[in-house]
């Protein structure tokens, strides 16, 4: 069924982002625990009714990498968004991440975008904090960009400081999944060393600057002495400049790295990512 204000029960605040707030609810009629997250939009009925049309595509998108989808109402001009909750937050709050357990959620997160790309559905928004994970060891992407209406609406009131973009994207050439792949290399370099590999957005740097470094500087490389090559093959194999380089998507679940991970059985994979949440939260 629907879902409706009055069957939500406000928990605590899981986090502010670039355009809203996301609660932990409790919806009482399926005794579910979500994760609310509620943006402003001034916008009118029209392209409320367009939104809530345009996210409707995830109630279709079924994977175990993919955060569910519960539903979406306006209040006024209050856009909330109910997705499952996630106990171990995103990845952006616990890095760096050990190799080891690292290579067990990407193959999570490269077999939950195969899925999403072979849907025709882009991310448009990959970065460490929209990959979730829990005490269940299980890996997930959020916040996928499936409503245009709504990604226009937002960027209209809030500034989108993307610095996981791809050089194609900065450039406005052109966007698919290449350029998805570049942004899973910067996440991947990022979990691993817990840094982000390009100039930090910082108070004194901009935006502008961290473009520039993106499209002038070469791909930074993952230093040898504490990863393996296959991680630091599929991390550049991902951030090749140019798009038609890049490791293209069928391949990347035949990389060594990934290989490496995706034979060990999921049972064990779970066990290996649960215990290590369990004991970052
Ligand atoms: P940005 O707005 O720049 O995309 P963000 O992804 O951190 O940044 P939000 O998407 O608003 O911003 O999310 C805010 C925080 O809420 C996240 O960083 C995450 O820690 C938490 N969060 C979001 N969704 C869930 C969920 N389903 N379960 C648990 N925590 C969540
Ligand atoms: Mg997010």
């Amino acid at each position: 069924g629907k879902i409706s204000a009055e069957d939500l029960v406000q928990d605590c605040l899981l986090g502010v982002g670039n355009g809203g707030q996301v609660y932990k609810t409790f919806h009482q009629p399926s005794q579910r625990l979500m994760a609310v997250k509620v943006i402003h939009l001034d916008v009118d009925i029209e392209v409320q009714k367009k939104i809530l049309l345009e996210l409707e595509i995830l109630y279709k998108c079924n994977s175990p990498s993919i955060i569910a989808f519960y539903g979406a109402f306006f209040i006024e001009n209050q856009i909330s968004i109910c997705t499952e909750f996630m106990n171990g937050g995103s990845l952006d709050r616990i890095k760096p991440i050990p190799e080891d357990v690292l290579g067990h959620m990407a193959v999570k997160m490269v077999q939950g975008l195969l899925y999403m790309w072979s849907l025709k559905i882009l991310h448009r928004d990959i970065k460490p904090s929209n990959i979730l994970v829990n005490t269940d060891g299980e890996v997930k992407w959020c916040d996928f960009g499936v409503s245009t209406q709504l990604v226009e609406s937002i960027a209209v009131s809030h500034v989108g400081t993307n610095a996981y973009m791809a050089p194609e994207r900065i450039k406005a050439e052109n966007y698919g999944a290449p350029s998805e792949v570049w942004s899973l290399g910067v996440t991947m370099y990022e979990l691993a060393t817990g840094e982000f590999p390009f100039e930090e957005l910082t108070s004194d740097t901009n935006l502008l600057n961290v473009c520039n470094s993106i499209l002038e500087a070469n791909p930074p490389v993952l230093p040898e002495n504490k990863f393996s090559p296959e991680l630091g093959d599929f991390v550049s194999k991902c951030m090749h400049k140019v798009p038609q380089q890049r490791i293209t998507h069928p391949d990347i679940l035949a990389h060594p790295f990934i290989q490496k991970y995706i034979h060990e059985g999921s049972g064990k994979s779970r066990n290996i990512i649960a215990s290590w949440v369990k004991s970052n939260i």
